[in-house]
């Protein structure tokens, strides 16, 4: 099989917002759950500045993680993580890169009606202020419902009118072709045909970008197959060694962390995914390269150190 999937203000005073938000909701012009959201997460790093908006979370079946792993090692491992129940709830996690007069946004969320806990980035950019139509690029690391789903509203209406969207090209590929709806097992066909959609609806405003490509401001393709075929994450210069938008190489900051061999039930090809996930893990330990996480607890940025064999994650102070 070839994959297994179910399914401006910039640095505003945090205090100053919540009163503000708290005006807005009383007027009814933010939802009200807009405040329970986590975030904006903000930070410098080199000329650009990052910040990590919340799409909301996810409820997953614990079974997605190491399917491959020792059971009772598995369990021991969840369990000491406080995971008992049979759900595990990712947060999803999308990043923002201002540069310049540039906007970046790296994914666009689920959208409503994927799950109920998620689909929340445009309140989480409300919250921040940031209008949809100010984002000037929008750069996708894969097209799973959890990362592209957000893209255009039921009749094609772009969630951001004026963005230029930056697409793998091995990824467009791979689930554009128009027989891929018949090649895949029938629960898999909503996954298929909603990226279809929602790639379809950016087709006039696309680029097809290839590893080592540049989308801005130094910010380059990197190929990190295995989840998805065609799965990109971003290299942007900066301090240190860097940063890396991960997307979804590594789902768990201390389960993949501590065993990049484990396997995650949604990586496409699973053996592909742990080779993608230990070399990136060796660049961003050996290099001290900073690490935003999709799925990882919000916000997800910190580093690899090296853990005997294998990692543990830091998270940035
Ligand atoms: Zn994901």
């Amino acid at each position: 099989m070839m994959f297994v999937s179910s399914p401006t203000h910039f640095t505003v005073d945090r205090r100053k917002f919540l009163a503000g938000a708290g005006a807005l909701i009383a007027a009814g012009l933010l939802p009200k759950n807009a405040l329970a959201l986590a975030g904006p997460h903000t930070f410098n790093h080199g000329d650009v500045t990052i910040m990590v908006l919340s799409d909301g979370h996810l409820t997953l079946p614990v079974s997605l993680i190491a399917p491959n792993g020792n059971p009772e090692e598995v369990k021991a491992v969840l369990t000491a993580l406080g995971v008992t129940g049979d759900k595990i709830t990712p947060a999803a996690s999308p990043a923002l890169i201002r540069a310049g007069n540039e906007v970046i946004l790296f994914d666009t969320g689920s959208g409503p009606g994927f799950q109920e806990t998620s689909g929340k980035l445009k309140e989480s950019l409300a919250a921040a202020t940031i209008d949809p139509a100010s984002v000037t690029k929008v750069v996708y690391t894969h097209a799973h419902p959890d990362h592209l789903f957000g893209t255009s509203a039921d009749g094609g209406a772009l969630t951001f009118p004026n963005a230029t969207y930056y697409v793998n090209k091995a990824e467009w590929d791979f689930w554009t072709n128009s027989e891929l709806p018949g090649k895949v097992p029938e629960q898999m066909k909503p996954m298929v045909m909603g990226a279809q959609k929602h790639l379809g609806a950016v087709k006039e405003k696309l680029v097809l970008v290839k590893p080592g490509d540049e989308i801005a401001a130094g910010i380059t393709v990197l190929d990190t197959p295995g989840h998805t075929p065609g799965h990109a994450s971003f290299a942007v210069p900066g301090e240190g060694g860097g940063l890396i938008i991960m997307g979804d190489i590594a789902n768990h900051p201390v389960v993949y962390f501590a065993h990049p061999e484990w396997h995650f039930a949604f990586d496409a090809d699973k053996e592909q995914a742990v080779a993608t996930r230990k070399a990136i893990l060796d660049r961003a330990a050996t290099d001290k390269v900073k690490l935003v996480g999709y799925h990882w607890a919000y916000p997800g940025v910190g580093f690899a150190e090296r853990d005997g064999t294998a990692y543990k994650f830091v998270p940035a102070m």
